[in-house]
């Protein structure tokens, strides 16, 4: 599960990680209220206006409406709600949201962090996740901040540093001092950073993320090291325990599908194929996928109804399934061993009617107990659903259809 920036940073706080301070704000007013606030508690004077979205690259991003960028300055407290104003509301692209870009709800007004001084400000990268070839966790490091990571891995991969961390010790304050070596810092900076690493590593192990990315981690030039900004991704198998965190989810940052899906109890991910199809299992699913796309389909989904399939699950798929425009045919594959296949067969005629109006004819493949029963039960029902016993015969019957 992934989180604001404006959420992330308040999490990271609470594990003393020093970060740039904020407020969060919905529209232009308490853009300027918050902006008045922060200049009392920080004394800032110039202000930093962030998008809050689910997705990064966001200061070279654009608004759709307005051209203004996703992170923008302001160097007077009185241009604040002006800023504020060409962001919300607005459509923000970025290379992370596709072009289609997300909509800004939500703006965090910043203090401004990079305030000339004794040294120049500096940004460096710092992201620590999870390792599963090694079974660890690994800190990644480097002095190109503020980057692209994945253009510095390509271009300059030697600049990356990786320090892999036993999960059972935990990290070990060497480590946390060569990778603040690493960076090439010294003196008061060096400490700074060595406190500020071991703090990161404490907030992603009491939080039970699977990722942390600190892009830029700054370095001021009064040589505080603090967090510029802040992705974080909780593992969802650990949200029954990190309560307080589920809490910080923004279902309005997820494909709707996909959340719709979830309450309904099923698994699905959003593709972008012409066949819809519905399975019981995820390996069968996987299997029904590769059969699509041998007959010429390309999958419009991923959806696994789980193991105790019922005319309930069944109705919800099939209408998660039909809200994609480009569905042209649904393929319904299931397994009776638990569920019998008459009553599977049973629950697609039920749902059918119960939604009407559906246009796209529908396969269903129904394979183990009762399996004869319910392809009758289909064959009988006098709908546009037509019955398959092998999964090669599905998969034909939906080529014919979609070259029909
Ligand atoms: P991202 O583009 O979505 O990754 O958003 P970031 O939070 O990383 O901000 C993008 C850029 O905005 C940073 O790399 C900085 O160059 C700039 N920025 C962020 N905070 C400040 C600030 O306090 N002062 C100034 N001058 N620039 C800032
Ligand atoms: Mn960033």
């Amino acid at each position: 599960m992934n989180i604001h920036e404006y959420q992330a940073k308040e999490v990271l706080k609470g594990y003393g990680v020093r970060i740039q301070e904020g407020i969060v704000a919905e529209t232009p007013e308490a853009a300027h209220e918050a902006a008045v606030k922060l200049k009392e508690q920080t004394g800032t004077s110039w202000f930093v206006i962030k998008a809050q979205i689910h997705a990064g690259g966001r200061g070279k991003g654009k608004v759709n409406e307005t051209g203004s960028n996703g992170v923008v300055l302001a160097k007077k407290l009185e241009d604040v709600a002006e800023k504020a104003k060409n962001i919300l509301g607005g459509t923000l692209v970025t290379h992370q949201t596709g072009p289609e870009g997300k909509v800004v709800n939500k703006v965090l007004i910043a203090e401004d962090v990079y305030y000339p001084g004794a040294s120049e400000p500096k940004e460096y990268y710092l992201s620590i996740l999870l390792d599963r070839a090694t079974g660890s966790n690994v800190i990644m490091a480097s002095t190109e901040g503020g980057m692209d990571i994945e253009e510095v891995a390509e271009n300059s991969p030697e600049k990356i540093m990786k320090e892999w961390i036993d999960p059972k010790v935990g990290l070990q304050p060497f480590q946390a001092r060569k990778v603040a070596f690493g960076l090439g810092l010294s003196g008061n900076a060096h400490k700074e950073m060595v406190k500020f690493i071991t703090a990161l590593y404490n907030a992603y192990e009491g939080t039970d993320s699977s990722q942390f990315e600190i892009n830029p981690v700054l370095k001021t030039s009064d040589d505080k090291i603090l967090a510029v900004d802040a992705k974080v991704n909780i593992d969802d198998n650990a949200l029954y325990r990190q309560k307080e965190l589920a809490a910080l989810r923004d279902v309005a940052e997820e494909d709707p599908l996909e959340v719709e899906a979830g309450e309904s109890g099923l698994n699905y991910v959003k593709l972008d194929g012409n066949v819809g199809c519905m399975v019981n299992g995820a390996g069968l699913a996987m299997a029904t996928m590769d059969m699509i796309k041998l007959v010429g389909g390309e999958p419009a989904n991923f959806l696994d109804v789980g193991g105790g399939a019922n005319a309930t699950t069944v109705e919800a798929g099939f209408r998660i399934i039909l809200q994609d425009p480009n569905v042209k045919a649904i393929l319904i594959n299931v397994f009776g061993g638990i569920v019998r296949c008459d009553r599977i067969a049973s629950g697609v005629v039920e749902a059918y009617k119960t939604i009407g109006d559906i246009r796209v004819p529908i396969i269903v493949r129904l394979q183990g107990t009762n399996a004869a029963e319910g392809a009758k039960i289909i064959d009988d029902s006098g709908l546009k659903v037509f019955s398959a016993i092998t999964l090669k015969e599905a998969a034909d019957k939906v080529q014919a259809v979609l070259e029909a």
